[in-house]
């Protein structure tokens, strides 16, 4: 079997063209739309990231503020910043970059945001409703890994909620920002789930899990992860992987996923590229969330931090 190849990047532009109409519409209603982002330190995978969404931004005219803080920022700088642009009237989302250093306290960082303005559910108010199902936002990675899911099952003519009742998704990584979300978001589909993390394999189990999975999310971070030994024959593997590899003929770094992917297209139905898979989808949904939270700010009760 050869997999198909989903194009993430296709899938992109079709949800940009929904996106950019929401745009246009909320310059026509008089409502401010704005993103920013926070980066703190130098993290090679957070400065691509930024470089994407400030072309993403451009392209659909959105406000782009991108506020970097050297790697050795205080708590309380941190925090300062963070109070500014939930005071920012012209910020309607914000987006803190991971990985933070590893002297700072995340959680009490993601405490500090508005939760109307907290486009990725960190907020522990906005991580609850999404864990119990009752989204404020869907934080962009997890949501783009089930939209391309949900437009590819749709392209293959499968019934959706069949397909979801009958499968096995299994997740690899248990991150807050990926792995714990995209649980959440198969629950909603009423999927049969399994979360997986580095311990199974430290254990020696990861292929004993993989190798049942109907759909296989991979959010490790670890390249070259999961090879046609880890998959069932007629798998859906979403790769979720951004990592740096260093070629060492040229010198140049390159961006590979998780997946082993020319191993694993021999064996799977359906498989994201990296890159141009997950990643243009995640850039465009970051830009939705942004639009849902600038009307979100005209409803959301004064009562909430600001
Ligand atoms: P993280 O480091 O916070 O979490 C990684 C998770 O993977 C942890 O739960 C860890 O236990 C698990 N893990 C690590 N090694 C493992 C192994 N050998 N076997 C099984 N599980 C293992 O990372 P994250 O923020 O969740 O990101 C994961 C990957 O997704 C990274 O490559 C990151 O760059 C990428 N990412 C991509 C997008 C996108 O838009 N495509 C967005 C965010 C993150």
């Amino acid at each position: 079997m050869t997999a198909t190849i989903i194009d993430g990047r296709k899938m992109a532009d079709a949800l940009q063209e929904q996106v950019a109409a929401e745009v246009r519409a909320l310059a026509v209603d008089g409502i401010r739309c704005g993103l920013a982002t926070v980066a703190v330190g130098n993290d090679y995978g957070s400065r691509a990231y930024v470089t994407r969404i400030k072309r993403i931004t451009s392209r659909l005219a959105v406000p782009h503020q991108a506020v970097t803080l050297p790697a050795d920022s205080t708590q309380e700088a941190v925090r300062d910043t963070i109070a500014r642009l939930n005071a920012d009237a012209s910020v309607s989302g914000v987006l803190i970059l991971r990985p933070l250093p590893p002297h700072l306290d995340e959680a009490g960082i993601f405490q500090e945001l508005s939760p109307a303005k907290d486009i990725e559910a960190v907020h522990p108010d906005n991580a609850g409703l999404l864990a119990l199902g009752r989204p404020r936002y869907l934080p962009s990675t997890p949501a783009s890994v089930f939209h391309v899911l949900d437009e590819w099952l749709d392209a293959a003519g499968e019934d959706r909620a069949d397909f979801y009742h009958r499968s096995l998704i299994v997740v690899i990584g248990r991150s807050n920002n990926v792995g714990k979300p995209a649980v959440s978001l198969a629950y909603d589909r009423q999927a049969a789930v399994e979360s997986i993390d580095v311990w199974a394999s430290r254990s020696g189990r990861l292929g004993w899990h993989t190798r049942r999975a109907d759909v296989l999310i991979v959010a490790a971070g670890v390249p070259g992860l999961i090879r046609s030994e880890h998959i069932r024959e007629g798998a859906i593997v979403l790769d979720v992987g951004i990592n740096p590899l260093l070629d060492p003929a040229t010198g140049r770094t390159r961006t590979v996923g998780d997946v082993d992917f020319d191993d694993v297209i021999n064996r799977a139905r359906a498989i994201t590229p990296v890159p141009g898979g997950i990643g243009p989808v995640t850039d465009v949904w970051l830009v939705r969330n942004t639009v849902t939270a600038a009307r979100n700010a005209l409803t959301i009760t004064a009562t909430e931090p600001k």
